[in-house]
């Protein structure tokens, strides 16, 4: 499958949506993460995008479009698996 790379800065190339990015505040400039789709599940970075290496984890773990891993006991990983 191939792997899509956002053309127009801020939307989906694959269904587009608007698209998300987390920023870290690391006090002497903002780091941003990859861009990530919310309705898709593409990513900018391949190992985030749905359809590669992210979401649900072989350990039952959800990482997110945008990078966020969140571990197979919280809600969202739950509600993930439950089907969204
Ligand atoms: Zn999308």
């Amino acid at each position: 499958m191939h792997h899509e790379s956002m053309t127009v800065p801020g939307q989906c190339p694959r269904c587009s949506e608007q698209c998300e990015q987390d920023s870290v505040d690391v006090g002497v400039g903002v780091i941003y993460g990859p861009w990530g789709c919310t309705s898709c599940a593409w990513s900018e970075n391949e190992a985030y995008d749905g359809a590669f290496g992210g979401g649900v984890q072989e350990d039952g773990s959800y990482l997110d479009p945008m990078g966020g891993l969140y571990p197979a006991a919280s809600p969202i990983a739950q509600f993930i698996r439950a089907g969204g």
